[in-house]
């Protein structure tokens, strides 16, 4: 044994040295912290971390918990633990005792918990829901005295746009009322977790920790009060969970556990961002690897899922925090970048434990084979298993878009929305996909349609109403403007910061167009909520003609009937075209503005507008 004598030597010191002096075997980390009974699966790996104690033997005595297996990789501070839980063990506390040549140096507590009723039958997200989407850092900011936080590094400074302004979870816990009242269902925050960067920090894609909320947005602790109290108001929290790297000043940088902890040896080598990367047939294989394998940005260490210890941390990660904070979903970012067969076990792991969680895919392409890839369901060209439900429909993002902006001519226009669902042949289940007019990374939509309020309300209009699960980005509903510079689309909402001269909560010194889009965005959410035809039916569209769209939506008996006139000019519009659905149906009434149509003479419909009719 190497190190036999130095031991003895450390042994020597441990015994006969005082508490506070003893630095030479400790626990730095146990993760997961704790766990549960009654997992589907029985498994659980502990990562312990701490100086040398690779030469320790962990025990612990505990009824119907064993340790099955020791793993000690090349890295002596690292011990991966296999514990076998079984299905008679009961909620309760032990130590992990860790001995060396049968003394025991440390004694580590450790704690299995009884899970919530249910916790494995919950539902997750579903057409029903709108999802509002938040930056937490710039949304409210209820308790200024963490605005900073001495342990972490960057601190706050709301002048430079793209530095901390102290929005936090409390600011999100203040105005749940606000966020139900709007008739959102589900808010998916972008990530919450420590990001110790030295700068840019606010956005959260750099995790620093995988088990701990940024001190900066509060704690373990008010997130799953967050939680707890958005479900009593009906809404459900989506977490942002990264799989594919983390932040340069995470832990593990300056203690790899393995030297193929980090794709390319813990150095810095970009990723082609060639997202086709994954499916082409013809790319050698090191330009495939260049894809999967390179690293986001250089403050972004990717992580190698092929090593089955960082895969199994990962995929436990994931669990915890559904099961500790009651989660309803995922947002997966950077999906097609993750290691493929990784994300394949990882979905297969999260499904078993909860059939009916939602959890959505980020793979920003406009192609829609390169979505339904990764959906559960769809068909493949291989032999790849995957288990996600959702993923984002970024090629409907992109057609509605061009859509309204591009004239109306034999081949652009109003038909690219036509078209773009016309794939929806390839999903495994196209209404389980998350529709969105923006997001944290893009030109928010109403500076995206020139800031004109007809096209806006064209758009949402459409995305309150096709198939699939909206998704609303903070500020939308009151036009919020920005470029596509992260700092400044990401603006701070207003009201939500003390003294803010605007209030949006409260709807204060809001500009009467700003006024029209939330209780435009309010009426059409809570409209929508009670929809059969919108949450349950399917979707019927006919091909566009002369720069009009016609789509319905129908469940059983219910139907709802959207028109979207994409001219300058008022079209007249026959509804001859629409019998198989019409019927003998005579009536339509609006939702915005409950006008009641006649449905067997024309449908007058101005130029550059939208009618939703529910039909009777
Ligand atoms: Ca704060």
């Amino acid at each position: 044994m190497k190190y036999f004598n130095l031991n003895w030597l450390l042994l020597f010191i441990i015994y006969t040295t005082p508490a506070s002096s003893k630095n030479s075997y400790q626990i730095d980390h146990l993760e997961p912290p704790f766990w549960w009974a009654g997992m589907a699966d029985n498994t659980l790996q502990l990562m312990a971390h701490g100086k040398v104690i690779a030469d320790l033997e962990p025990e612990l005595s505990y009824p119907g918990i064993v340790i099955n297996q020791v793993h000690r990789l090349d890295n002596p501070n690292y011990l991966f633990i296999d514990l076998l839980l079984s299905e008679t063990t009961k909620p309760g506390k032990f130590d992990i005792v860790f001995k060396e040549s049968g003394r025991p140096l440390i004694s580590h507590p450790y704690e299995i918990l009884k899970r919530n009723a249910d916790s494995a039958e919950r539902q997750g997200f579903s057409p029903a829901d709108v999802i509002y989407l938040i930056t937490p850092d710039r949304y409210a900011n209820g308790d200024p005295s963490n605005d900073s936080s001495l342990r972490l590094e960057e601190k706050s400074n709301r002048q430079n746009k793209d530095g901390r302004h102290g929005g936090d979870i409390q600011g999100i816990i203040d105005h749940l009322d606000y966020i139900a009242e709007m008739g959102f269902t589900q808010i998916w925050l972008n990530p919450v977790l420590e990001n110790n960067q030295k700068k840019y920090s606010y956005h959260g894609y750099s995790t620093t920790d995988y088990y701990n909320i940024d001190a900066r947005f509060g704690n373990n602790a008010l997130y799953k009060k967050l939680s707890v109290q958005a479900k009593r108001k009906g809404i459900g929290i989506i977490k942002d969970i990264i799989l594919n790297h983390i932040g340069s000043e995470h832990w593990w940088m300056m203690d790899l556990p393995s030297s193929d902890w980090i794709n390319n040896e813990g150095k810095f080598l970009q990723t082609s961002h060639n997202h086709l990367a994954v499916h082409d047939p013809h790319l050698v294989q090191s330009e495939k690897d260049a894809f999967t394998d390179g690293w986001f940005v250089k403050s972004m260490p990717d992580l190698n899922q092929h090593n089955p210890f960082l895969a199994t941390y990962l995929i436990q990660n994931s669990i915890w925090w559904i099961e500790y904070a009651s989660l309803s979903g995922f947002r997966v970012d950077t999906y097609p970048y993750v290691e493929k067969m990784f994300l394949s076990d990882w979905s297969k792991r999260i499904t078993k434990e909860y059939p009916n969680f939602s959890f959505v895919g980020e793979e920003w392409s406009s192609n829609p084979a390169m979505i339904a890839y990764w959906q559960v369901g769809s068909h493949r060209y291989d032999n790849y298993k995957s288990y996600i439900p959702n993923m984002m429909d970024f090629p409907l993002h992109e057609a509605l878009v061009n859509s309204l902006l591009n004239k109306e001519t034999w081949e652009t226009g109003i038909k690219d929305l036509y078209k773009v669902l016309a794939n929806d042949y390839l999903y495994g289940n196209p209404y389980n996909l998350v529709v969105f007019a923006g997001n944290h990374d893009m030109t928010r939509i109403f500076s995206q349609l020139n800031n004109d309020f007809d096209l806006y309300k064209m758009a949402m209009s459409y995305i309150y109403t096709t198939r699939g699960i909206p998704q609303v980005y903070y500020g939308t509903e009151i036009l919020m403007e920005g470029p596509a510079d992260h700092g400044t689309l990401r603006a701070d909402f207003p009201g939500g910061w003390n003294n803010d001269k605007v209030n949006a909560f409260k709807g204060s010194g809001l500009k009467n167009e700003q006024k029209d889009a939330q209780s435009f965005t309010k009426k059409l959410l809570n409209w929508r909520k009670e929809s059969l035809p919108i949450t349950k039916g399917k979707l019927i569209h006919f091909y566009p003609s002369d720069g009009v769209y016609v789509f319905f939506r129908k469940y059983e008996d219910d139907q709802v009937m959207v028109l979207i006139n994409n001219n300058n000019k008022t079209k007249n519009i026959s509804t001859d075209r629409f019998f198989e659905l019409l019927a003998d149906k005579k009536q339509g009434i609006s939702i915005v503005g409950n006008k009641v149509y006649d449905l067997t003479s024309k449908i007058n419909l101005p130029g550059k507008s939208a009618l939703i009719l529910e039909i009777h």
